[in-house]
């Protein structure tokens, strides 16, 4: 990607050749009508660089930002800078777009992220809305990938088991089901995931829903599953989990 750099203010912005804004979107074509650049550079400065536009220029973030656009373009749902550069940006922690298993979590991070949801205004008129993304986010912070991967590997787990399709399973609430799913230890997601099947229930937001969560803890067969002092229980598990491996 091409870019100049602009001085607006005392803070230097990229700004990629053919757009309408910074890559920040702080500075638009409109505001540098009415007050215009101090400077304008092909060079990247050396100081007051724009931190937010130094993020979005990292090549592994750049590449999901346009990952992502083209998906949001398909569903006609729009997403605020800072919230497509925070799911970019985590996204980069499991690998460039170009890696297969990167671009397998992109799937589920998009289904888990990036459906929206139908609402209609006052008059009636539908629009996309993406609704509790940024709670969501918080959820999964950048300076711990661990808690994505552990939602991505829960979320894959989910589907081999039930056979269902996360895409399909639309109707949950993301913070909620998210959180839930933090809060079951990996080494416990699929007995907990099976036992719910073999009781009937599969569907995404009835399975990552905390009152099930607390059935599920209190049931006899499965409490010794959250018991962390069951020893006998964890090496069954063990051999469980080899099994299925
Ligand atoms: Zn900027």
């Amino acid at each position: 990607m091409k870019v100049n750099w602009i001085l607006y203010g005392r803070v230097w912005h990229a700004w990629a050749r053919g757009d309408e804004q910074t890559l920040c979107h702080k500075v638009t074509s409109e505001k540098l009508q009415r007050k215009p650049a101090k400077a304008i550079s092909e060079e990247a400065p050396t100081k007051s660089q724009c931190s937010f536009c130094r993020r979005i220029l990292l090549p592994t973030t750049r590449a999901w930002m346009v990952i992502i656009n083209r998906h949001l373009e398909r569903v006609r749902g729009r997403l605020a800078i800072d919230t497509h550069v925070a799911i970019a940006e985590r996204l980069a922690t499991i690998g460039p777009p170009a890696e297969q298993r990167a671009i397998n979590a992109y799937s589920y991070v998009r289904d888990l992220l990036l459906t929206p949801q139908v609402r209609s205004n006052k008059h009636g008129k539908p629009y996309h809305t993406f609704t509790g993304i940024a709670d969501a986010l918080k959820l999964l912070p950048l300076e711990d990938p661990s808690k994505l991967q552990h939602v991505i590997a829960s979320a894959d787990l989910w589907q081999r088991i039930t056979g269902r399709a996360l895409s399909r399973d639309k109707r949950f609430q993301r913070p909620r089901a998210i959180e839930t799913m933090l809060e079951i230890p990996f080494t416990d997601m699929g007995a907990y995931i099976r036992y719910l099947r073999d009781a009937g229930l599969t569907n995404f937001a009835a399975v990552f829903h905390p009152n099930t969560l607390e059935r599920v803890k209190h049931s006899g067969s499965m409490r010794a599953a959250f018991d962390k002092d069951n020893a006998d229980y964890w090496e069954e598990t063990k051999e469980q989990l080899n099994v299925i491996s």
